[in-house]
């Protein structure tokens, strides 16, 4: 391809909604271009990248047996009413009508299609087990599109879905897809690891993400010597040793605290430790108000709150509203003396408190020495709290865990039965009686991971694309496009390397040099082929490797070779 003839616009600049490395090169590097917010075109460049995923993917996916269809976009509302995502997905289900008024979405996901699928096709346990996938455009009305295609209101994903009668089954296709995600990544040349995580609005119990190391994403996870790894919103720990314990005391000691509203606030005036405070956080869930408590220097995982009141639509208590429950002004709720039909769910990690700080539902007063248990009952003890680096890890109880950020990639699921059941989706067993299928579901997001490549792999000069990945093999740069014999060899070696099969980008613009070697380095590609007056004197022809920032002349007619040798098993 000849970089003249080519799309491939390049920027010197960031565009200011870029916030992180890889939307800013992508933009940069010609790789996408946005249309609105969340949505975005992919260019020349980018489509190379996505089809080359999307291949790694659809081999993957194939080698497990897993057969490839197409299901539409356009989804009836009702197959949602029947599920009871209608109401679950929420403002992120993008929904229109037809000229008949009848109301439709554009596809999510899509457990609810290809459930109804398997409803009317599968009759028999013979014909199991089946897993079914495709590779197909996504909708979804992000409350925050950002970071470019990375977390987009319109994107590309795989998603499998399998249909099983037993459990085992269920296990044995669960854990072929795991190992398949494993070698797609892998093969993307994407270091990952696979963590428990939270099911979000797909459902079911069980459910893993896989996760692609880079230092600015968006998923934090957490990791134990002993080999337990969560993200944070699953995540527990066995918290860490308190500091300075507050006593029990006989009984509540009221203490003033006039102004003194949040945890830094309270702590240094009573000179105590944000550990000994517990803080009291006021939720509506439906018809019901939840005190949560969590120890005062920890935050609230909102994810685990939701989950365990199986509502994914939880709020905060407006000011006013905590005012007519407690009595108090907000700043000063606490769990003693709430009304009996308060809900109050304490943290796990309160187990180990021996007394506790606690506001006193009253304006400007705090109470110490207070004991859970005897100046209140939690109505449960649940994980709600988020984990912190350094906590001790709840499964071993001894190494302390380590954080660290990334991209999720990959997210597979056991449903179980969630959209059989409600979807009323059976077949007929061995014994001839009627049975909801067993499911499960493996999400890979094919877009993302182009996002996801270049925030794991750039330099502060532009793209390292992974060589699996990379959307040319080599750009061939000559230095002087004006001189005759540089253009005459560039031209023959760039003739026989195409003929060869390697794509090569032919960088024929008539620009300075020193100006396309930014572009080469800004668009990322593994091997520059530099061609030099000097150097062609004496038929040598520089390669410069991108990554590992090395030069090295060769003669004309060893090019190819040292191409062979880099890309190695990929050919
Ligand atoms: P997230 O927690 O990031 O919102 P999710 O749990 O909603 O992800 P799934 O429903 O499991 O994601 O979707 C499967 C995969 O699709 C994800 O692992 C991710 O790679 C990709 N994906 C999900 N949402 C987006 C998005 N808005 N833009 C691009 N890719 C996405
Ligand atoms: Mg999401």
């Amino acid at each position: 391809m000849r970089w003249s003839k080519l799309y491939l616009p390049t920027y010197k600049e960031s565009p200011s909604d870029a916030e992180i490395p890889s939307h800013q090169l992508m933009i940069r590097a010609g790789v996408i271009r946005k249309l609105t917010a969340g949505v975005y075109t992919f260019l020349p460049l980018g489509y190379r990248v996505l089809k080359k995923i999307e291949n790694i993917v659809r081999e993957e996916m194939n080698r497990t047996g897993s057969q490839e269809i197409l299901m539409p976009i356009l989804h009836p509302a009702e197959l949602y009413e029947e599920s009871g995502r209608l109401q679950n997905f929420g403002p992120e289900l993008f929904k229109l009508n037809d000229r008949k008024n009848r109301l439709f979405a554009l596809g999510p996901t899509h457990e609810e299609v290809v459930t109804d699928l398997a409803r009317t096709e599968i009759r028999s346990y013979r014909q199991l087990p089946q897993c079914l996938y495709q590779i197909l455009t996504k909708f979804r009305d992000e409350i925050r599109p950002r970071f470019g295609v990375m977390r987009a209101r319109e994107f590309i994903m795989k998603d499998a879905y399998s249909f099983h009668e037993s459990h085992e089954s269920l296990e044995e296709t669960y854990r072929t897809m795991a190992d398949a995600y494993r070698r797609i990544l892998n093969r993307c040349g994407l270091e990952n690891i696979m963590v428990e995580a939270d099911a979000g609005v797909i459902g079911g119990d069980v459910n893993h993400e896989f996760i692609v190391f880079a230092e600015e994403g968006e998923s934090e996870i957490f990791t134990c010597q002993c080999g337990y790894t969560a993200n944070s919103e699953r995540a527990e720990s066995a918290g860490r040793p308190l500091k300075s314990p507050e006593k029990i005391l006989a009984s509540p000691m009221r203490v003033e605290t006039p102004g003194q509203k949040t945890i830094e606030e309270v702590s240094r005036f009573l000179n105590t430790e944000p550990s000994q405070l517990v803080k009291t956080l006021l939720y509506r869930s439906g018809e019901e108000v939840v005190a949560a408590l969590i120890p005062g220097d920890r935050s609230l995982n909102e994810t685990k709150l939701a989950k365990l009141l199986q509502d994914p639509w939880i709020e905060t208590l407006d000011d006013e509203s905590i005012r007519k429950l407690t009595g108090a002004e907000a700043g000063y709720s606490g769990p003693v003396g709430l009304p009996d039909k308060t809900r109050i769910i304490a943290d796990t990690l309160l187990d180990d408190y021996e007394g506790m700080i606690v506001g006193a539902n009253e304006n400007d007063t705090h109470l110490r020495g207070v004991k859970m248990g005897r100046d209140f009952e939690p109505t449960e003890t649940a994980s709600i709290s988020t984990v912190k680096s350094g906590d001790r890890c709840a499964r071993c109880g001894e190494s302390e865990l380590v954080t660290r950020r990334g991209v999720e990639l990959g997210h597979i699921f056991k449903l179980d039965t969630k959209y059989s059941k409600s979807m009323n989706a059976t077949f007929l067993d061995q014994q001839g009686k009627e049975r909801e299928f067993i499911m499960g579901c493996y999400g890979f997001g094919v877009s993302r991971a182009v996002a996801a490549a270049v925030e794991a792999n750039h330099d502060d000069r532009g793209i390292l694309w992974p060589l699996s990945i990379t959307p040319f093999d080599a750009i061939m740069l000559p230095i002087n496009v004006s001189d005759t014999h540089t253009m005459e060899v560039a031209e023959s070696l760039y003739a026989e390397l195409t003929e060869a099969g390697w794509e090569v980008l032919f960088d024929d613009r008539d620009l300075r040099a020193g100006f396309r070697f930014k572009d080469a380095d800004l668009v990322g590609i593994p091997i520059r082929i530099t061609l030099g007056e000097r150097n062609l004197k004496t038929n040598k022809i520089e390669i410069y490797h991108r990554r590992d920032d090395r030069s090295e002349l060769v003669d004309r007619e060893d090019v190819i070779g040292v191409l062979a040798d880099v890309y190695g098993s990929l050919r």
